[in-house]
């Protein structure tokens, strides 16, 4: 039997990007919920992106400032870089309009550039200038919210998890791995989209990475090759998305995604899901013979065969990323939801259990990715949440 753990051993030294550790069920239950951040109206997090937010104005330069504000309060640890790029539009006249790209980094403590694989999650922050007033509740307030709660959620189990490693030794002897938060600008078209009128930040910022080289000899050669998957999030908020397997490279990440969906609806965890303990409860109290009803999937593509991908895909942020050679998985379902560039992608007509659902689908996806089983400690990161609400200064 020794040689096939020794074999194994090899694997791993030889595909450490591929690591990946499942959360035991009790972290997976336990994993925190946004709660009033995410009320649409009052919430830390989510109700000061439910706003216009066209890029150039001022309600997009409120919606950025919302993001360094939230890091600089409750992720100190995470180094912030903003983009900045210009372009002119077709609405422009002839001016360059500003685009920023916020990008929020934490990699391991004495960690050298151009030695640490990334875990990227992205979406876009602007809103789309037509119609007039439209808020893009899924198009990308809420993905934002999403991913600004699965940071705070896994920063404190990553900083135990770097604190018990005996210092770099042990960090190199397995892949640095650290997280990036890419919150981009520009994304929507401003009259029709065209390679020319959409993708502004994204296009920028690929382009920027890829003329950024490490120093010699390092093992990833420019921020874009550090990127080892981009996980672009966009269109989330409405019930019943349909969000297929689009690329045959990433398949493996989405099926464990696909796993970790069907183990949360299988512990109660998953709040849109018919069979959620309290909708059973109700439809128990109603007929005592009420039976646990069929399952509906986000992730639509688990049992994909590797031979069953064609090529199609939706045009997104991703596109310079993946054209430069960037992996990519893609949370946007097919069809869009209903509400899609209409005025009413707006906070009320979010499904709050779904976008509840994917946070904690996306939380748990970072949390297996990042291997923090074991580092999360619930009860100290409830006094801590409770100590940034109430202001009290003697915890
Ligand atoms: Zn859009």
């Amino acid at each position: 039997m020794l040689l096939p753990t020794a074999l194994l051993a090899l694997i791993g030294l030889l595909h450490p990007s591929l690591a990946y550790a499942p959360l035991s069920d009790d972290t997976l239950q336990q994993l925190p919920s946004p709660g009033d951040d995410f009320d649409i109206h009052k919430g830390a997090i989510l109700a000061p992106i439910l706003r216009t937010r066209v890029s150039g104005t001022p309600g997009n330069a409120q919606v950025l400032q919302h993001f360094i504000d939230f890091f600089e309060k409750h992720l100190p640890h995470w180094e912030i870089t903003l983009h900045n790029s210009t372009s002119t539009t077709p609405v422009s006249n002839g001016k360059e309009i500003a685009f920023v790209n916020f990008i929020a980094t934490r990699d391991p403590p004495g960690s050298k550039v151009g030695e640490v694989a990334r875990l990227a999650l992205a979406a876009h922050y602007d809103s789309k200038l037509t119609p007039h007033g439209f808020i893009g509740a899924t198009d990308s307030a809420a993905p934002c919210a999403m991913i600004l709660h699965a940071a705070r959620s896994i920063d404190m189990a990553l900083t135990k998890k770097w604190e018990s490693a005996e210092g770099a030794d042990d960090l190199e002897l397995e892949e640095q791995r650290g997280v990036q938060i890419l919150l981009l600008d520009g994304e929507e078209a401003f009259k029709v989209w065209t390679d020319d009128d959409s993708l502004y930040g994204a296009r920028a910022l690929a382009s920027h990475w890829e003329s950024l080289p490490h120093p010699t000899l390092s093992t990833y050669r420019t921020p874009l090759d550090s990127i080892s998957l981009f996980m672009l999030l966009d269109l989330l908020g409405s019930s019943s998305p349909n969000v297929p397997s689009y690329f045959r490279t990433t398949h493996w990440a989405y099926k464990h995604m696909a796993d970790l969906e069907t183990r949360l609806r299988k512990l109660g965890a998953f709040k849109s899901s018919p069979n959620h303990p309290t909708k059973f409860a109700k439809r128990k109290a109603k007929n005592p013979k009420a039976k646990p009803r069929a399952e509906q999937p986000f992730l639509v593509d688990a049992n994909k065969g590797n031979n069953e991908f064609y090529g199609g895909f939706v045009q997104d942020d991703h596109v310079p990323f993946m054209a430069r050679g960037v992996e990519i998985l893609h949370m946007i379902p097919t069809p869009f939801p209903r509400v899609w560039h209409e005025l009413d992608d707006d906070g009320e007509h979010l499904d709050m259990d779904t976008v509840e659902d994917w946070t904690r689908l996306v939380t748990a996806f970072v949390a297996e990715w990042m291997e923090l089983e074991g580092f999360f400690d619930f009860k100290e990161g409830k006094r801590k949440d409770e100590y940034v609400a109430t202001g009290k200064s003697e915890l």
